[in-house]
């Protein structure tokens, strides 16, 4: 005879969820890395500026307005109906061999003469950030960034419990003698540095571009010193005048690890995206992939390999870089003439991001309540930093609303601001 709980399972009652609170002792029973796992402070800060009511200039989302939804649907319902035994199937745990290809031809546009035994395709490259810092970082290991850097890259270092340490920038990105003296100060605190993490083109944050001879600067300086260099470049197909120079990876094989990704130039929601790693880290990044994934999907590989294979994506990437500008535009003439004088900003020429500094006395986290009230987002400074620094910047994305919006909301911050700095008596 069925007892009444699973007469309520066949039924397809679910009872209700009750709170039973956490068991005693919990955070003794965790791994000592789980103690640093918390909820981003900005992750609540996008729950709210995903009202509808609420102008966000705060998250990266991809504009998917410009990506044909038609051929996307024809490349997948075909690839099902002729290919579904492998497209629906486990796959390789490096990637597929078709889809690494494709991958290097992709890279050949920034430079890079790459083999697809060298690639590794990975969940989005946030999988690869993961994998790099499970390989290299131990507790205490020194990973160098920009200042400021990628949020969802320093959570990640943090993680795997790394000490992160900024490395200062400019309008033209990383300055290769801070990075010098950085090398210098952490190895005379006695400190291993396991490598170097940029984003040489239109940086999330700030929006600047790396130029050709900082490029070589900073690859001679880390090969000199025995650090490898992770080179991210999610956006660098998306440069609104003319191309960015060539990858760091082009010009070194054997010191740079190449994260690149989909999410900007198709879709993020396909989540795929690659490293090129040096030969002698292939086998150890596909055994740490596998062991976290098995492989990538198959599926969104597919997808992915078809609209490559059969249709012209290359137009396709101008197209969103040519919508990207636009809204760039509307960002910086509405910036220039909402802002107030006290506020200084970067000139992207490519991406989804600007960068604002404003006077000090200003605290960006103080202001997200405020903004929010005045109907826009925007993410503090201080998420961009590792050490709380940062709190009188702030970043605003301008890639997902329309022109009108960019600046309604740009007018609106500025509103914001200005108040700020009346009550504050700042001028
Ligand atoms: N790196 C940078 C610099 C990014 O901006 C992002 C996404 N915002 C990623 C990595 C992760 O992208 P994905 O996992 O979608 O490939």
């Amino acid at each position: 005879m069925n007892s009444g709980r699973d007469l309520r399972i066949v039924k397809g009652i679910t009872p209700d969820r009750v709170h039973i609170g956490e068991p005693e002792n919990l955070p003794e029973r965790f791994a000592q890395r789980a103690l640093g796992m918390k909820a981003s402070e900005i992750r609540s800060l996008f729950v709210v500026a995903s009202r509808p009511e609420i102008i966000s200039l705060a998250g990266g989302m991809p504009n998917l307005s410009a990506l044909p939804m038609e051929v996307m649907a024809s490349v997948t319902q075909k690839l099902i109906i002729e290919n579904g035994q492998e497209a629906l199937q486990y796959g390789s745990g490096q990637g597929h061999p078709k889809l690494r290809e494709q991958i290097c031809d992709v890279m050949a546009l920034e430079g890079i003469k790459a083999h697809p035994d060298d690639v590794i395709v990975t969940t989005g490259s946030q999988q690869a950030l993961d994998l790099i810092s499970r390989i290299f970082i131990n507790p205490g290991d020194v990973v160098l960034v920009e200042a400021p850097s990628y949020v969802g890259a320093l959570g990640t270092f943090k993680q795997y419990e790394a000490q992160v340490v900024h490395v200062q920038m400019d309008q033209d990105g990383l300055i290769p003698s801070a990075l010098s003296s950085a090398i210098k100060t952490t190895r005379a605190a006695g400190r291993k540095i396991k490598f170097l993490y940029l984003i040489p083109n239109y940086q999330n944050p700030t929006g600047v571009l790396l130029p050709a001879d900082r490029r070589t600067e900073i690859l001679e300086i880390c090969r000199a010193e025995d650090i490898f260099v992770v080179e991210d470049n999610p956006y660098g197909l998306l440069g609104f005048e003319k191309p960015s120079p060539n990858a760091m990876r082009a010009s070194d094989s054997e010191n740079v690890i190449y994260l690149g990704t989909f999410s900007k130039t198709i879709a993020p929601g396909l989540r795929v995206g690659w490293a090129l790693v040096p030969q002698s880290l292939k086998d150890k990044m596909v055994i740490a992939s596998e062991s976290s994934i098995l492989c990538p999907s198959n599926f969104t590989q597919l997808v992915i390999s078809s609209y490559l294979a059969n249709q012209p994506w290359r137009d396709q990437i101008t197209s969103f870089a040519k919508l990207y500008k636009e809204r760039r535009d509307a960002a910086l003439a509405a910036l220039e003439k909402y802002f107030p004088k006290g506020a200084t900003w970067t000139n992207p020429e490519g991406g989804f991001y600007i960068w604002i500094t404003l006077p000090p006395e200003i605290d960006t986290n103080a202001l997200v309540p405020k903004a929010i009230a005045a109907k826009v987002a925007y993410v503090p400074g201080t998420a961009f930093y590792a050490d709380g620094f940062g709190s009188w910047s702030m970043r605003i994305s301008y890639c997902l609303p329309t022109p009108e919006r960019i600046a309604e909301g740009i007018k609106a911050l500025a509103g914001v601001i200005k108040t700020e700095m009346e009550q504050r008596q700042i001028n």
